[in-house]
């Protein structure tokens, strides 16, 4: 049986590695099947396609839609949908508009509060990639005002601490259609601690095909919940490691190590080949 590992990010986001060297670790992980699914961006899929296919890695489209749901931000989880569809790339490209505006209020919100950074900084950090939180986090390690992203996150950067930020991400029930509509799957990303179970009901309504029951941040008790609830509700169950590379996250370590069993994936495979012939 091949592993799996169904959720990771690249420098085409806020992930350390570019799709090549991620590629390059995940050989040497011994997984056989991938999904680079990088937040609102999918240049690093289409960046590792060729490099996987060199190395004989089965590389998936995949992508973590940031999406709005009862004016919350929940990360849904896409994969194997035709990347060439209008449809997903308007929504990608209306995502980083959203992210950039958003990313200019935080920017102000913290100036603000005496914090000085510039937007450009951010900007700059993040290169090429799609920008976020996690960008403003290292120019604040950078600039002193805290010692470590993690620090930044509690202190200036959590929903919490930037109260109503909205950014006008797309609502969950249009980026379900959408990636269906584009031949894919979608699967509610790491739900751990987040939602209630009237939550979960709720965004189980919403029409996602999956739930991503394995995930650094569940303990076996909560894996064994989502699997439960995914199987009660006829849904997909995914994982993966959401390696975001070194010493960014505190998920980094289990990479190679928290993976998904390749049935998983022959599973979504066939929702997504059904969907396809249906067009
Ligand atoms: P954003 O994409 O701007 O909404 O930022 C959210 C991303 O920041 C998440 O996907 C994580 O990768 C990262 N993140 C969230 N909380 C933390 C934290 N405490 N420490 C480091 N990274 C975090
Ligand atoms: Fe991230
Ligand atoms: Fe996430
Ligand atoms: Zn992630």
């Amino acid at each position: 049986m091949g592993k799996a590992d169904l959720h990771t990010h690249t420098t085409a986001s806020d992930g350390s590695f570019s799709p090549e060297e991620l590629l390059i670790r995940a050989k040497k992980k011994g997984l056989q099947t991938l999904a680079i699914t990088d937040h609102d961006s999918i240049k690093g899929y289409l960046a590792g396609k060729v490099i996987a296919k060199e190395n004989g890695i089965e590389l998936i489209s995949g992508v973590e839609f940031t999406v709005s749901w009862e004016g919350r931000e929940v990360h849904l989880l896409a994969y194997l949908f035709d990347e060439e569809n209008e449809d997903l790339i308007s929504l990608l490209y209306s995502n980083k508009k959203a992210r950039k505006d958003r990313m200019k209020r935080i920017v102000t919100e913290l100036r603000k509060n005496g914090v000085d950074i510039e937007y450009d900084e951010v900007m700059a950090e993040s290169g090429r990639g799609m920008i976020g939180r996690p960008h403003a986090a290292s120019v604040l390690v950078q600039k002193g005002y805290v010692r470590s992203v993690n620090e930044a996150f509690i202190r200036y950067l959590s929903s919490e601490k930037l109260g109503d930020v909205d950014a006008g991400y797309r609502p969950i029930e249009e980026v379900v259609r959408v990636v269906s509509e584009a031949g894919g799957v979608t699967s509610l990303a790491h739900p751990g601690p987040l939602y209630s179970d009237v939550d979960l009901k709720g965004l189980i309504a919403t029409g996602i095909d999956g739930i991503e029951c394995i995930h650094p941040s569940h303990s076996y008790p909560v894996q064994k919940k989502f699997s439960e609830l995914a199987k009660a509700n006829h849904l997909l169950m995914t994982g993966g490691s959401d390696f975001h590379g070194t010493g960014r996250s505190d998920y980094d370590p289990f990479f190679g190590i928290v993976t998904i069993g390749d049935q998983y994936v022959a599973s979504m495979r066939r929702l997504s080949d059904r969907r396809k012939q249906n067009q």
